[in-house]
C-alpha cells in the first residue's frame, strides 16, 4: 500500500500506527530477535514487546531494541516524525524546527535529531566507482574563523587559498549518477586526503577533480585522472570518450552549503560528521536515483540497526 509521507499520516499521531510502521520498515519478514537474530518469537501481553523463541536466548525485544531508538522515552510518533523530516527535507532541518513541529521539549528534539542522523550514517561500504565509472572529488571549507585566529592559521599553514580562513575542511567523493561520501579531514595535504580516497574508491575508476595540487598523484593510482581548470573559467570539457567536469560534486556542495547556512548556523565541530552523514544519505537516495520520501525514511530506519549509541548524552531523554 502506498503511504502518504505527510504529517497527516496516522503514524505521526497514533502510537500503534507508528509502531506498525516501524515494525514493517525494520522487519519486512516479521519480528526478528534483536539479541540473536532468530525469527522465532512470541507476542507478550505488552503490545510491541516480543519474546525470543530460541531456548538459549528467550530475551524480550521491541522494534527499538538494538537500534538508535533503544532506551529512548520519546514516543514512536515523535521518532516517526523525526525520520520523516530527515528523509524529506532537502536542505535539512534543525533540532529547533523539530522542537517546534512536534511541540516537544527542545532536549527531546535534540536527542531525536542526533540519533536519526546516526541512523543515516553509513559505515563499512564497498568502494565507490569501478570499471567504466567516474568519481568526482572536491573539497570545501566551512566555519569561518575570526580575524586573529585566521591570521594564526594562515601563518601556520603557510597562507594562501581560502582554506586558512576556515575551521573545517570537507572532502567529498561523488560517483557520477550514484552516491556521495563526505569526510571531515584535518587538511588538504596528501597525508590527510590520500588514505580517505584510497579506502573509498576502486582502482579501476576514472577520477575527475579540479586543478588543486593535492590531486596530482591520482592518475598513478587510478584508471585515469582528468582535471578541470576552474582558474581558467573552465567547467565542462567534452572530449571524445568522456566529459570532464566536477559538476556532480559541486551540485552536492551547493545543497550542502545552502543547508548549512540556512539551518545549521551553530554546527559544533564534534557533530559535523553527523551533518555530513545526513547530506550524503539524502544525496545517495535522491529522487533522481529512484527513491521517494517514504523509501528514504524506511532506509534511514533500517540504517539505525545495530547503532545503539553508547556515548554520554548531555540531554538524555
Ligand atoms: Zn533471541
Amino acid at each position: 500500500m502506498a503511504r502518504k509521507n505527510t504529517l497527516t499520516d496516522p503514524r505521526f499521531h497514533d502510537e500503534d500506527a507508528a509502531r506498525a510502521w516501524f515494525e514493517a520498515a525494520r522487519w519486512p519478514n516479521g519480528p526478528n530477535c534483536s539479541h540473536c537474530g532468530s525469527l522465532k518469537h512470541y507476542a507478550t501481553k505488552k503490545p510491541g514487546r516480543y519474546r525470543c523463541g530460541e531456548k538459549e536466548c528467550r530475551k524480550d525485544f521491541t522494534v527499538m531494541t538494538g537500534t538508535v531508538m533503544e532506551r529512548s522515552h520519546a514516543k514512536l510518533t515523535q521518532w516517526a516524525a523525526a525520520f520523516h523530516m530527515a528523509a524529506s527535507s532537502k536542505k535539512g532541518f534543525s533540532a529547533h524546527q523539530l522542537h517546534r513541529t512536534l511541540g516537544c521539549e527542545y532536549n527531546t528534539a535534540w536527542f531525536l535529531w542526533h540519533r536519526v542522523r546516526e541512523a543515516m550514517r553509513r559505515g563499512g561500504l564497498e568502494p565507490m566507482g569501478g570499471p567504466g565509472k567516474t568519481v568526482e572529488i572536491d573539497e570545501t571549507y566551512i566555519g569561518k574563523l575570526d580575524g586573529q585566529v585566521r591570521q594564526q592559521h594562515r601563518n601556520r599553514k603557510g597562507g594562501g587559498g581560502g582554506a586558512s580562513s576556515y575551521k573545517n575542511t570537507i572532502l567529498t567523493l561523488v560517483e557520477r549518477g550514484g552516491s556521495a561520501r563526505s569526510f571531515h579531514v584535518a587538511s588538504t595535504t596528501l597525508a590527510d586526503v590520500m588514505p580517505v580516497i584510497r579506502a573509498n574508491v576502486a582502482r579501476e575508476t576514472y577520477m575527475m577533480t579540479d586543478e588543486a595540487s593535492w590531486y596530482r598523484w591520482l592518475g598513478k593510482e587510478f584508471a585515469s585522472h582528468d582535471r578541470i581548470e576552474h582558474s581558467a573559467d573552465e567547467y565542462v570539457r567534452v572530449e571524445a570518450d568522456k566529459i570532464v567536469t566536477t559538476n556532480s560534486v559541486e551540485g552536492f556542495y551547493s545543497i550542502f552549503k545552502r543547508g548549512m547556512r540556512g539551518t545549521y548556523q551553530h554546527c559544533k565541530e564534534k557533530h559535523l560528521h553527523r551533518y555530513l552523514a545526513e547530506f550524503d544519505f539524502r544525496y545517495s537516495t535522491r529522487t533522481a536515483l529512484g527513491y521517494n520520501d517514504e523509501e528514504r525514511a524506511v532506509l534511514a530506519v533500517r540504517g539505525g540497526d545495530g547503532k545503539r549509541l553508547m556515548y554520554r548524552q548531555p540531554h538524555a531523554v
